[in-house]
């Protein structure tokens, strides 16, 4: 068991190099994203315990997750209808408080408002606008909150603030 864990994580690594670009490599990615999101916060736990049961117990072959949306990330079309719908404002929130602040397009990713892991449609329906800063803030840290010390939106501010100077 302990020899089909350590083959699934060099699995995972030779994945990340080729940059998830084989069939199949979705599921590992999957895997390396609830792995980079903390430890704590149970349904993380329960998305890394899925997949790793699913290769230790199933055999070497993984098999995506069948109620995943196999287009897992949104068009250039779709972010600029998003873009255009947003007014060019960051939509993501946390703890109930929104970012809102402009996003140049270039800055923009497509967040998944139900996580594509957890078995969210990649739609325009569950799609929001968000800087990528905010994106990566929300998905390393579970205390993200929009507009406190701790977040990396302020760091984002001020390095765009400093770059005006
Ligand atoms: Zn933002």
């Amino acid at each position: 068991m302990l020899a089909n864990f350590e083959r699934l994580d060099q699995r995972r690594l030779e994945a990340m190099n080729r940059e998830y670009a084989h069939d199949g490599d979705d599921i590992l990615e999957d895997l390396s994203q609830s792995m980079s999101r903390g430890t704590d916060g149970s349904e993380r736990i329960s998305d890394r315990y899925e997949i790793i049961t699913q290769f230790v117990f199933g055999g070497v072959a993984l098999k995506p997750h069948p109620s995943l949306d196999p287009k897992r990330s949104f068009t250039f079309e779709e972010r600029l209808i998003l873009y255009r719908r947003a007014e060019g404002k960051c939509q993501l929130s946390c703890n109930g408080k929104v970012c809102g602040r402009e996003i140049e397009f270039e800055d923009s990713v497509v967040d998944h408002i139900t996580p594509h892991s957890r078995g969210g449609v990649t739609t325009l329906e569950n799609g929001r606008l968000a800087h990528r800063s905010c994106n990566i803030s929300r998905g390393v840290r579970d205390d993200f909150d929009p507009g406190t010390e701790c977040c990396l939106l302020k760091q984002a501010a001020a390095e765009k603030q400093e770059a005006h100077v």
